[in-house]
């Protein structure tokens, strides 16, 4: 190890994974730290096309995703709501997930975050494993470093110029960002997990789908990660919790017996009781939000910033997109082309959006009387667009919500989006000067936003009619950089008088 750093970032997981190597791909020199050795385990198996695709692409491990032959995940199928029967969603029902687009993975996390770990030491950043960061270094009301030990039990200070805290949910980093954690109200469900080989599959071509089934006591997951291997667990609502009392084996087949459709399931299946799924596990006190996000020096990401409910497996795609805007606003500062707040509160606010769309989908669809066409109607509610009720549905599950290109088009994202913006720059920096024009006023302010304003017309043409992310999501906001791994101000903006 050798400092200073320009970023060091605390966590293995996809979210510290996707922060390092987007910041190290920019050429800054990024320390990643992870106190176990991998492969660990991890629960969060059901992945979104929005973090398959999108962030997959942007990483460079696409490929590498398909060659893991993860299983194939379509859409989900729901016991769930008014309706006894079961309905199913897939995610080509939106046009946002078109072609390859259309589906996810469910993941052995061991064997993803390995993938993405080792992805970011390729692409530069300096990973050590067995490492544990216990504090943050402060000077003059900044964040500058890390105290760390390493295996052998060696403690140390690393300078950097910003730590991102991607810990997780179990450290305590994320307290010296300031605020407090706010617990959810509203989700303060459990959850009993553990592995079952031969479970049952749905019928073709769904049984890569998540199954999510409610019962009096609350929902089962039901995840197909191989074609033996099935990942099962129940959220029990806090007014059931003496359901799950007593012993854990015991209190997992009592829930099973209680929920007619997973008990069919895994009718001819056998717990799985050796190695790192033969332990049944428990997780509470999940739903929470960090009251702050940043602070000069110190940017939380995934769980360590915000994580909400199992339901619709927003947890990665949470972790991953929120890097992706660290990512961004770090590259900036870095850069030197803005200040860390105006950077900073570019990540924060866009972050908060989609975890606030998340969140408010979900309460509404825990009310079990409704039927799943409410449901459907609710997202296109808390996305307000044109598109129907299915396609908001479909389009908010999938990850697609923040109408971002680079995780919603990732095949044609980079290519359609170095052209169309290079004629952009090309328009509004050497405007073509033709015979009896002015050059004044060629170059004036005003002619650049009537150059940049045409500019976008055809940026609109060659995108097809996504085009929300050239607009900012708050006033004086900015948007994504054309390469996509910084922010800039909007097209249009007048930057000159
Ligand atoms: P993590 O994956 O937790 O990674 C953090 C890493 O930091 C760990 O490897 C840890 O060892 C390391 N670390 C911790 N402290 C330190 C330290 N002090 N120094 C160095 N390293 C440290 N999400 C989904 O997308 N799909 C699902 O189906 C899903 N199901 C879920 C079910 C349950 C019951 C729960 C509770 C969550 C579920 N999630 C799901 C959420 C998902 O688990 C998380 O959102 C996701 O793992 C967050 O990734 P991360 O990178 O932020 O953190």
């Amino acid at each position: 190890m050798s400092d200073p750093y320009d970023v060091v970032v605390v966590g293995g997981g996809p979210s510290g994974s996707t922060v390092a190597t987007l910041v190290a791909r920019q050429g800054h020199r990024v320390l990643q730290v992870e106190r176990e050795r991998f492969p660990r385990y991890q629960i969060g198996e059901s992945l979104l096309p929005a973090t398959v695709h999108g962030i997959g692409k942007l990483l460079g491990v696409t490929e590498e995703l398909e060659r893991a032959r993860f299983v194939v995940k379509r859409g989900g199928t729901f016991r769930w709501g008014r309706n006894p029967t079961p309905w199913t969603f897939s995610f080509g029902a939106s046009p946002r997930f078109a072609g390859d687009s259309s589906t996810a993975y469910q993941v052995e996390r061991m064997r993803f975050d390995q993938i993405l770990l080792d992805n970011a030491r390729r692409h530069g950043v300096e990973v050590v494993e067995e490492t544990t960061v216990h504090d943050v270094v402060e000077e003059d009301g900044g964040v500058v470093g890390v105290v760390l030990s390493s295996a052998d039990g060696r403690r140390r200070e690393v300078r950097c110029r910003w730590v991102v805290d991607a810990s997780g949910n179990t450290s305590r980093i994320h307290q010296r960002v300031g605020g407090r954690r706010r617990y959810s109200e509203f989700f303060r469900n459990l959850a009993l997990f553990g592995y079952f080989e031969g479970g049952r599959r749905m019928p073709a071509p769904n049984q890569g789908n998540i199954v999510a089934a409610a019962f009096d006591s609350g929902w089962f997951w039901y995840i197909p990660l191989t074609d033996e291997l099935t990942s099962v667990g129940a959220v029990v609502l806090p007014e059931a919790l003496d359901r799950v009392r007593g012993d854990r084996e015991e209190a997992l087949t009592r829930l099973i017996q209680d929920c007619p459709m997973i008990a069919e399931l895994l009718a001819d299946a056998r717990r799985v009781t050796e190695g790192p799924y033969g332990e049944i596990r428990v997780r509470k006190d999940y739903s929470y939000i960090q009251e702050r996000f940043w602070r000069p020096g110190l940017v939380l990401t995934g769980d360590a910033a915000c994580f909400i409910d199992p339901v619709f497996s927003s947890g990665v795609h949470l972790a991953t997109y929120g890097a992706l805007l660290a990512a961004r606003s770090l590259n900036t500062v870095l850069r030197g082309d803005l200040d860390d707040t105006t950077a900073f509160e570019e990540f924060e606010t866009r972050y908060r959006m989609e975890y606030t769309r998340f969140h408010d989908f979900l309460v509404g669809f825990y009310d079990m009387h409704q039927d799943e066409e409410s449901y459907f109607w609710r997202a296109k509610k808390v996305l307000g667009r044109q598109a129907t009720s299915m396609e908001s549905f479909v389009e908010l599950v999938g990850g697609g919500a923040s109408a971002e290109l680079a995780l919603v088009t990732p095949e044609a994202y980079a290519a359609q989006r170095q052209a169309a913006f290079q004629e952009l720059a090309d328009i509004v920096d050497q405007p073509v000067e033709r015979e009896g024009e002015d050059r004044d006023l060629l170059s004036s302010a005003l002619a650049k936003d009537v150059a940049r304003a045409g500019a976008r017309i055809q940026v609109h043409a060659a995108t097809g009619d996504n085009l929300d992310e050239t607009r900012p999501v708050r006033p004086g906001g900015l948007v994504p950089s054309a390469d996509g791994f910084h922010w800039a101000p909007p097209v249009g903006a007048t930057t000159e008088g």
